[in-house]
């Protein structure tokens, strides 16, 4: 599983070994996609967080008691609906139900509430029809 967030760390916690702590800790591995962190002032980080979807929503619990502010991307799923075939690949890989095909359709029904930008389906498309807005 792999969640996406932006952690701001209060200025007492710049210094604080977070992807450490994440891997030793809850076994979540911590990709950095950007990082804006200097030395004593608020310093922001966009990780992606790889790992079993409990010990990653435990993870984010830990970050929030430690005063990291945690929010989730604002990352979401385009579907080019010109370009899908509605072959169900993708509906195989997401977690979530959000891809399934409808029962009598046939076509591809995305939900996007239910969407936790986890991108699985992204790799599976064979006409590259999925992809993020960011
Ligand atoms: S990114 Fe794709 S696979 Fe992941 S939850 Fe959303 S629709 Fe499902
Ligand atoms: S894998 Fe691609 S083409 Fe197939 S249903 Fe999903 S979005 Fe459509």
């Amino acid at each position: 599983m792999k969640k996406r967030v932006t952690l701001t760390f209060p200025k007492r916690a710049v210094q604080m070994p977070v992807t450490y702590r994440l891997a030793k800790d809850f076994n979540v591995a911590a990709n950095i996609i950007r990082a804006q962190v200097a030395p004593n002032q608020i310093g922001k980080l966009v990780v992606e967080l790889l790992g079993d979807i409990d010990q990653i929503d435990a993870a984010i619990e830990w970050m929030r008691q430690q005063h990291i502010h945690v929010s989730l991307s604002l990352a979401e799923i385009v579907i080019d609906e010109e370009s899908c075939v509605h072959c169900g690949l993708c509906t195989g890989v997401c977690p979530t139900e959000a891809l399934t095909l409808h029962p009598e359709t046939f076509m591809l029904n995305f939900v996007r509430s239910r969407c936790i930008v986890c991108e699985q389906c992204i790799p599976t498309c064979p006409v590259q029809a999925i992809s993020t807005n960011i």
